[in-house]
């Protein structure tokens, strides 16, 4: 059985005063739920006052990237150890927009889930393909491609910590969903993948997240799939009404 997680992804979104005053409202409207994991991946500058005013909650709160190296000379980057003492129970690790704009490789993604693994941190690791990938029918390999190398190396053990979160490239932002049917096989294929390298138990027990313009008004549809396991959600996170219902999907 694996337990719903739904997740806002903020994105270069919320100043800390904006973040605390989203998480005062969303506290009292999911206060109440109890079989769905809730998480906020929210800017650096906030996560230890969300973190602190989450204490007690039902919400998580974690980073949307990190470093591989614990400390060292990398100017401008936050490492799993500085996510773990802010308060951070998780991290979103090769988001297409880090792929896109800060030259994120599956080397880099491998490096980082490894270290937020061993920092105690669960990571989300992203993967997706592009429309023209889509479109050149090369969906299935390019999501392998991102799975395989992202968790390469792993121990079992260490899968139990990961959520792998599917978030087609053009989905993403872009007001368009895919189907709850092409998000289910892609999600299969991904299980698939899952079962080949660390067998059916882990298979059956990681959660997969679809990420691509989730809303309230599509989250049910899209959660009633079997494989689909949750949501990573941009845009219609950063309003509490907005998160609650996606959180409340079942109601
Ligand atoms: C995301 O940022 O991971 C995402 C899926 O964004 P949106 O929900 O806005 O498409």
């Amino acid at each position: 059985m694996r337990t719903p997680f739904i997740c806002g992804n903020w994105k270069m979104y919320k100043t800390v005063s904006e973040a605390m005053a989203f998480l005062d409202a969303a506290k009292g409207l999911v206060g109440g739920v109890n079989d769905v994991d809730i998480g906020i991946g929210a800017p650096a500058t906030a996560l230890k006052s969300l973190a602190d005013g989450a204490k007690g909650s039902n919400i998580m709160i974690g980073g949307e990237n990190c470093h591989w190296e614990n400390e060292g000379a990398f100017t401008g980057e936050i490492s799993p150890q500085m996510l773990v003492e802010a308060g951070c129970k998780f991290v979103i690790i090769g988001h297409s927009e880090r792929r896109r704009y800060f030259g994120e490789t599956n080397e880099t993604v491998n490096k980082k889930v490894k270290a937020a693994l061993a920092a105690g941190l669960v990571v989300i690791m992203c993967c997706g393909e592009t429309l023209a990938e889509r479109e050149a029918g090369k969906t299935d390999a390019v999501v392998a491609d991102h799975v395989k190398n992202g968790i390469a190396g792993l121990s079992m053990d260490e899968m139990a910590k990961v959520v792998i979160a599917y978030e087609p490239v053009w989905a993403i932002g872009t007001g368009k969903t895919a189907t709850p049917e092409q998000a289910q096989d892609v999600h299969a294929v991904i299980r698939k993948l899952l079962a080949g390298m660390f067998g059916d138990a882990v298979a059956q027990t990681t959660r997969i997240q679809y990420g691509g313009s989730v809303k309230p008004e599509n989250v049910r549809e899209i959660m009633a799939k079997p494989d689909v396991d949750g949501a990573l959600v941009g845009g219609a996170s950063l309003k509490p009404d907005s998160f609650a219902k996606l959180v409340n999907f079942k109601a």
